[in-house]
């Protein structure tokens, strides 16, 4: 346990590597709130979990793309806790096609939610996260990678790494950090869904460690920014992947 006082919301906080972050800051002694957009099962029973287990746990949903939803989401967290200190924008999607055949739907939805949905927390955190308060966005390591098919995914997570730089400086004077995390592959829905086990192992051993990144060695990153011995740490983008890139 760390700070059982602070207050954590972890955006797209129902299935994979937003699980393993409310996890886990629940663990170090946050009271989380678990941000979903339609997997409310998974989300209520991960808040039981995290209770059962002696954390605090609420459950909110929130698609980040509405920014008037976004707003009632940190209205419903205030009301709950009284206020937030840390919030992970990890809510994301990816859709891959080359560049030349990307059709409207999946260029929209890439752009609404992993980059209108990020600025529309980051505005709200940026006018209520209290002093001393951190923020931890995502990002992919293909934005240095520049893998094929991943153009409009690694298009929007660049520009939240230039949102990360920007906003760390304009939040000076409140000792609120702002960085970024950009993992590799790693074990979640997100990353194997539609891939042959061929392409997924390929993918796995394109780091010297030889292995997928886990939701928990993420989570385990996300928990370093946010606690004590990460404070020095502002306006970061850090790669976590095994050493792929
Ligand atoms: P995931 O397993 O597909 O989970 C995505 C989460 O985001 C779900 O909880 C989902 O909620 C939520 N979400 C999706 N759209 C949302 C919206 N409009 N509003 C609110 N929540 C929404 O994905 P993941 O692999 O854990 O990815 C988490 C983050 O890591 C993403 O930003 C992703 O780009 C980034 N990342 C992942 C990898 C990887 O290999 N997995 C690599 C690099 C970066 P519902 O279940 O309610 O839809």
């Amino acid at each position: 346990m760390t700070d059982s006082n602070k207050v954590a919301l972890v955006t797209g906080a129902s299935r994979g590597i937003g699980a393993a972050i409310a996890r886990r800051l629940a663990a170090d002694g946050y009271s989380v709130v678990i941000n979903y957009a339609g997997s409310v099962g998974p989300a209520e029973e991960l808040a039981a979990a995290i209770e059962m287990a002696g954390g605090r746990a609420l459950t909110a949903q929130a698609d980040v793309s509405d920014a008037r939803a976004v707003t009632r989401l940190f209205d419903t967290v205030e009301a709950a806790f009284g206020g937030i200190d840390v919030l992970v924008n990890n809510a994301g999607i990816m859709k891959l096609a080359p560049i030349g055949q990307s059709e409207d739907a999946l260029i929209d939805s890439q752009i609404d939610i992993n980059l209108k949905g990020t600025i529309h927390t980051l505005r709200e955190a940026a006018k209520r996260l209290r002093d001393g308060g951190r923020i931890v966005n995502f990002s992919t390591s293909v934005v240095g990678l520049k893998l094929e098919t991943y153009g409009i995914y690694a298009a929007t997570k660049a520009a939240v790494e230039t949102l990360t730089g920007i906003l760390a400086k304009e939040l000076r004077g409140r000792s609120i950090t702002v960085n970024a995390v950009a993992p590799g592959p790693t074990a979640t829905a997100l990353f194997l869904d539609g891939k042959t086990p061929e392409l997924v192992g390929h993918l796995a051993k394109m780091n010297p460690l030889e292995r997928l990144g886990s939701p928990e060695d993420i989570a385990a990153v996300v928990a370093f920014l946010v606690g004590p011995d990460g404070g020095w740490v502002n306006g970061q983008v850090l790669r976590a992947n095994g050493g792929m890139i």
